[in-house]
């Protein structure tokens, strides 16, 4: 199906672009089709997913491809407990999906909107130290190249591109399919609790190492975090989940109805924040529940933002914190959105923000009717300075020459895409940017 496009806009509403023509294929064969004909037509082409990338990378001036026709489960090994995903399938789509065969995804970020080719193209994350974000449950993929042809990745073939192929930036093809390495579905216990934030940093080392997923939220302007830490249970440990009403007044009137009153607020008066940040420091209670995995991992985000998310060593983030903490009192900012940090394993994906280093990962985010450039740029400067990496689907100046420094990888993952795509078929302006022309 093709349709003139209207104008696409990304969910944090730094990108708009109108693109010459939307496809919707519904099969591996018309995704191909539609890369032949855009080559033919010297067009650039490049699949969407569900906009949640605050950065370009998604931005399709040329072809854009919406592959909502391709979602679902293709295949299962119930043996290898690998799961075959069509490549438009959305995350929040996959614990039904998995529920028959009693599996889960092994960890996943903190919200579900996104699709799984999305994801893993930018390497979505969660939280834990023995953790990899999404990309790292890749074990297989097929794309539809530059030529057009279709290229299967798997541990048995052409095994030597799944480290560039498992988190590719949209670059080296069309994602029609994507194997997860999933597991047995889990539950969580979570705990939920505002902690003075510098008994966390002190300890922070031991409280990441203690279980299995641990992150905490920081209101500038105050002294306290709010921890979250979730423990793995088997699937048939007893479950408490929260209650309707609970989730709706913490998660949703709370977290995000109260919070856009604060961003309002903010925005006219911006002396009022830190006494906003500090009254809802009071509001955050300690909950504990136990749940479904994804019901856990994945929370609700309905007030508008824009975010920059850095990774740097797991040993540097107590500095980081402190000296984001330093920054935002000596210029005076009035920032009402928390800051994120998390953890992940050290693993082997090229392009993976935690590539070959056990990382700590800091985000910073703006309302999105707020100009972030300062604050951000000023953070961006820190994070640098702890060899830091930007999350590809993040705000971030970063440039190709920059971050070849901090990614031992980069030049192997663009010697694959000039084999899989040498013509810049699936390009733009941001991945010409960080990856180069
Ligand atoms: C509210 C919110 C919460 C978030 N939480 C987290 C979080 O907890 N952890 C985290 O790490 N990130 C998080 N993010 C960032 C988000 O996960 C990533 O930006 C992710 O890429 C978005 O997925 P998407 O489906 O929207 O992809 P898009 O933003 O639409 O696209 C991202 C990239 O994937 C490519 N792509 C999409 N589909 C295909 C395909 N089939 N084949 C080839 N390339 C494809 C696009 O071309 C583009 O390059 C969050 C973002 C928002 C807005």
């Amino acid at each position: 199906m093709t349709a003139t496009g209207a104008v696409w806009r990304n969910w944090g509403r730094t990108e708009a672009v109108k693109p010459a023509r939307v496809e919707r294929p519904s099969s591996t064969a018309a995704v191909q089709r539609a890369v032949i004909a855009a080559a033919k037509s010297g067009m650039r082409i490049k699949a969407v997913g569900a906009g949640h990338s605050f950065s370009g990378i998604a931005v399709a001036g040329g072809v854009q491809l919406d592959l909502h026709a391709l979602r679902g489960i293709l295949s299962v090994d119930t043996s290898r407990l690998q799961v075959t995903f069509a490549g438009g399938t959305f995350l929040h789509e996959i614990p039904h999906l998995l529920k028959p065969f009693g599996l889960a995804m092994q960890n996943l970020g903190d919200i579900d909107r996104q699709t799984i080719s999305g994801a893993i193209s930018t390497g979505t994350h969660g939280t834990g130290r023995e953790f990899g974000g999404i990309s790292t449950q890749v074990v297989g993929a097929v794309l539809v190249i530059g030529d057009g042809t279709v290229l299967t990745v798997s541990e048995s073939e052409n095994a030597e591109l799944l480290p560039a192929v498992a988190l590719g930036l949209g670059a080296l093809g069309i994602l029609v399919e994507v194997t997860l390495q999933c597991v047995p579905a889990f539950v969580l216990h979570a705990t939920e609790a505002a902690e003075p934030l510098d008994e966390v940093l002190a300890a922070l080392d031991a409280r990441v190492a203690a279980v299995d997923h641990f992150e905490f939220y920081w209101f500038p302007h105050t002294k306290t975090a709010l921890t979250k830490t979730n423990v793995r249970l088997p699937a048939h440990a007893p479950r408490k989940p929260l209650s309707g009403l609970r989730r709706f007044i913490d998660d949703d009137l709370v977290a995000n109805q109260l919070f856009r009153v604060t961003c309002l607020a903010g925005r006219t008066v911006p002396a009022v924040i830190p006494h906003i940040n500090r009254a809802a420091e009071r509001l955050i209670g300690t909950r504990e529940f136990t749940d479904l995995s994804a019901r856990v991992f994945s929370t609700k985000r309905t007030v508008r933002f824009v975010e920059m998310e850095y990774a740097v060593p797991a040993a540097d983030v107590p500095s980081v914190v402190r000296a984001i903490d330093e920054l935002i009192e000596s210029h005076g900012w009035r920032i009402s959105f928390p800051i994120e940090v998390r953890f992940a394993a050290a693993d082997e994906v090229w392009l993976s923000t935690a590539s070959g280093r056990e990382t700590g990962y800091i985000a910073v985010h703006r309302y999105y009717r707020d100009d972030p450039a300062e604050y951000f740029r000023a953070v961006e400067e820190i994070m640098m300075a702890h060899g830091g990496r930007p999350h590809w689907g993040k705000m971030n100046t970063r440039d190709a020459e920059s971050l070849r420094e901090v990614y031992p990888h980069f030049d192997e993952f663009v010697a694959v895409r000039d084999r899989l795509d040498p013509e810049r078929r699936f390009t733009n302006g941001y991945l010409e940017k960080v990856i180069g022309r």
